[in-house]
């Protein structure tokens, strides 16, 4: 059976070497007779799994030595709570920069819990943005400035970080390990799986050790960085599976030569996609050039009904999940690390072909 060219923007493709060792560990983990999943989160397979995961992550990322790599749960949409929780003092404040529906996910959960400057916002503008450095001012007191790095829905992307006195948090849900970072720019960085990572259900939190000291006594536990970092993430049972997995799926970024290699084919995988679209008059790119995401390429039709009637062929070529997200509408190719350049080529050969048809 034919693999699908598979567009969607989360739960989205993992690399197919991965789910194939992953496949072929399935019901004999190295000579143990049973699955990773079906062992204990502490005997000593797993604990080299979830060693060998936290290495790769430091390794990718160039994480200094007073950062902790967690593994949580609850996705992204739980930190959207969690960091005011542990992060926003009584009395305090705190800056977040809102361009899109997921920086009005994150200032909505932390108004309920602190007061919150919204410094800029560019969430219902169109085409879509992301608000430019120079337009940010940020409070003199802020606890922590927040920032979502990649819209996956509008289908922007931050270019060049702000540099802030506040430490800066970031929601990198849907452009982690895409692209080389500075990890000692952030005071935080997190991020749900299911995109760019691994299969739903762990989250990942880099946090800078200091900052974790801040939550109060009060805490419940499993809702404190401060615990996650005491215990190595395993207070309790961590999704063991997904963490195998984002060991293997770092372990393939790895060999496929980092973060810059892996910004290289992400970068030429998208421009291959965004010439298709600036070289037609049917095809309308949503987001600002200068913004664009490699992640998530947002695009509309003429009308409507030509946009579900592309959908639906496409789907018939086996290209997958191009709907736009049911909030917006339109087109969106989600091309995360793990989609192959072929992919991309089929789309535009797909695109060609639709508009001599229609346009
Ligand atoms: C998908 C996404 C989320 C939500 O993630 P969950 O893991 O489903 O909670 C939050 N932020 C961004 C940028 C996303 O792409």
């Amino acid at each position: 059976m034919a693999r699908a060219y598979n567009f969607s923007a989360g739960p989205a493709i993992l690399p197919e070497e991965v789910l194939k060792e992953a496949q072929a560990e399935l019901l004999d983990y190295k000579g143990t007779g049973m699955s990773i999943m079906e062992m204990s989160h502490r005997g000593k397979e797993y604990t080299a799994v979830h060693e060998e995961a936290i290495a790769n992550i430091k390794t990718l990322l160039k994480i200094p030595d007073n950062y902790s790599v967690l593994f949580m749960t609850g996705g992204a949409t739980t930190q959207f709570s969690l960091i005011p929780m542990n992060l926003l003092g009584e009395g305090q404040s705190a800056d977040y920069i809102n361009a899109g529906s997921w920086g009005s996910g994150a200032v909505k959960a932390a108004k309920k819990l602190g007061k919150i400057n919204v410094i800029a916002d560019t969430s219902k503008e169109i085409p879509t943005r992301m608000p430019k450095n120079s337009e940010l001012k940020f409070s003199d007191d802020a606890a922590y400035v927040h920032i979502t790095s990649n819209e996956t829905i509008a289908g922007t992307q931050v270019k060049e970080f702000p540099k802030t006195k506040a430490p800066l948090i970031a929601d990198m849900s849907s452009d982690i390990l895409s692209r080389p970072l500075d990890v000692s720019q952030f005071g935080l960085i997190y991020a749900g799986a299911q995109k760019n990572l691994a299969p739903a259900g762990i989250t990942l939190v880099v946090i800078r050790n200091d900052l974790a000291e801040r939550a109060p006594e009060t805490l419940p536990e499993l809702f404190q960085y401060r615990a996650f970092i005491a215990e190595n993430s395993l207070k309790n049972t961590v999704p063991t599976f997904p963490v195998y997995m984002l060991m293997l799926v770092t372990r393939w970024l790895i060999a496929k030569g980092g973060l810059e290699g892996m910004q290289k084919l992400n970068e030429a995988k998208a421009a291959v996609l965004y010439k298709a679209i600036d070289d037609s008059s049917f095809y309308k790119g949503t987001a600002v050039p200068e913004q664009r995401s490699p992640m998530n390429v947002t695009f509309r039709l003429p009308t409507e009904e030509l946009e579900a009637q592309f959908v639906k062929e496409a789907t018939k070529q086996g290209m997958t999940s191009l709907k736009g997200h049911r909030s917006v509408g339109g087109i969106r190719a989600s091309i995360y690390n793990a989609f192959p350049a072929a992919g991309v080529d089929a789309l535009v050969a797909f695109m060609k072909e639709f508009e001599a048809e229609n346009g």
